[in-house]
């Protein structure tokens, strides 16, 4: 494949696209990339924006994490603030907003996800979302002591953000109409922790209640919830889950179903790799089409999809992973964490906020997670897919 791979696009200038770039290089690739990004900045990385750039501990250029000098040495084609809004698999095409093309032999999609936005009262005053850095920078400007924020949402995006706006003396409210918070990517037993986790921290939660309506003329004043409970409120953060940015790729012939469609080899037609937020591939072991919004998998499926690209050939079978930071918790989780597991604490003391638990489907072990006992999940990470009494051996 790499003779005939003359000219490389990738679209996506984050952290899935650039990693694909390094890759190429990496690899030997010698030909042509080009870079296409629609925001304007260097490339930057997400999750610190939830954290130390809402708290105000970094200023916001830390978040670049590759700066001019070494996209040069990359030698890529950059082409930043550029939206790509067609694709024309037969021409071999990339359109963008102002009309032109970049044709290609190879190209790997790496456009992420886009927030989920309400049905209505978002474009309220005060009503944000988060997800680039000019996002992080609006609601910083506006966490301010003794201001009540209501956060939609109680994924971990939104929890992050409540435990920001605590330590910045904000009143925090967070509403969610599952039972407890973070129960998508935790589950019930470990979410009932989170929420005591924010509890003690001050935050008022109503899970179990979904979001009536935003209440407000030109400015957010308030949330209305199902019961009818008024929550006031000056500033919301609507946190209530992502869409993968495929609006581009709409009649391309790619089969599109949240994210784009992807076989085992991150490969969604002849020549043409999906990585990162945006991308649902068939993943071998699991036996599943699968996406993951997290960030270490975009690096790892960026050199998958790279090195595919080349002609590697080879499925992509991570175990997932991801981590989050609240408060002083760093909760880590490598695995799945399927609705119906049962959970096992095999080491530490949830009451003591230090432990680490197996996640149990049909007698296996799909996943481990770690709450402030970072050493010890390295090696309990060895139990995912073992039966639970191989696991004691
Ligand atoms: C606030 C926040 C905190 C997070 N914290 C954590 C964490 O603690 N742990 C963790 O594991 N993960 C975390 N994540 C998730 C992690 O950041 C993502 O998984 C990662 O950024 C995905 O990288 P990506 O390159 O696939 O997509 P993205 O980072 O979304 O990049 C896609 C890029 O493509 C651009 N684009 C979209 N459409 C087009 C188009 N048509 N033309 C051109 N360009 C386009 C976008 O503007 C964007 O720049 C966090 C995310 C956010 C938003």
């Amino acid at each position: 494949m790499t003779d005939r791979l003359g000219r490389v696009v990738v679209v996506g200038a984050s952290v899935a696209g650039v990693t694909v770039v390094e890759t190429l290089r990496r690899r030997g690739f010698d030909g042509s990339i080009s870079l296409v990004g629609d925001e304007p900045h260097a490339p930057y990385d997400r999750p610190p924006l939830s954290k130390q750039i809402l708290t105000g501990a970094w200023a916001a250029d830390r978040v670049t994490f590759r700066d001019a000098a070494s996209l040069d040495r990359l030698r890529v084609d950059l082409w930043l603030g550029t939206r790509a809004v067609g694709l024309d698999l037969g021409e071999r095409t990339v359109e963008f907003h102002d009309r032109e093309r970049l044709s290609f032999d190879g190209l790997v999609i790496a456009t992420g996800v886009v927030p989920r936005r309400l049905p209505a009262g978002h474009d309220l005053a005060g009503v944000h979302v988060l997800r680039t850095v000019g996002d992080a920078l609006a609601l910083r400007t506006q966490l301010h002591p003794g201001r009540r924020l209501v956060v939609i949402g109680a994924g971990f995006l939104g929890c992050e953000v409540a435990a920001a706006a605590r330590k910045l003396g904000m009143q925090v409210c967070i509403v969610d109409p599952l039972p407890v918070p973070m129960v998508r990517q935790l589950g019930e037993d470990v979410g009932r922790h989170v929420a005591s986790l924010h509890r003690d921290h001050g935050v008022d939660i109503h899970c179990g209640v979904a979001v009536r309506r935003l209440l407000g003329d030109c400015k957010v004043t308030g949330v209305e919830l199902a019961t009818g409970a008024v929550l006031d409120a000056d500033l919301v953060l609507v946190a209530i889950g992502s869409t993968p940015a495929t609006d581009w790729l709409t009649g391309s012939g790619l089969t599109l179903n949240d994210g784009v469609v992807c076989d085992a080899t991150c490969r969604a037609a002849p020549g043409v790799y999906a990585a990162g937020d945006v991308a649902r591939w068939w993943h071998d072991t699991l036996g599943a089409h699968i996406r993951v919004e997290h960030r270490m998998n975009a690096t790892e499926q960026a050199i998958a999809a790279a090195t595919n690209l080349l002609g590697a050939d080879a499925p992509f079978t991570p175990v997932p992973y991801f981590w989050t930071d609240q408060y002083d918790a760093r909760i880590q989780a490598y695995g799945t964490f399927p609705p119906n597991c049962s959970v096992a604490i095999v080491r530490g003391d949830p009451d003591e906020r230090r432990f680490i638990a197996h996640y149990i489907h049909d007698d296996r072990i799909t996943g481990v997670l770690a709450w402030n006992m970072p050493k010890g999940l390295r090696a309990e990470r060895a139990h995912i897919g073992q039966s639970v009494a191989d696991a004691r051996l």
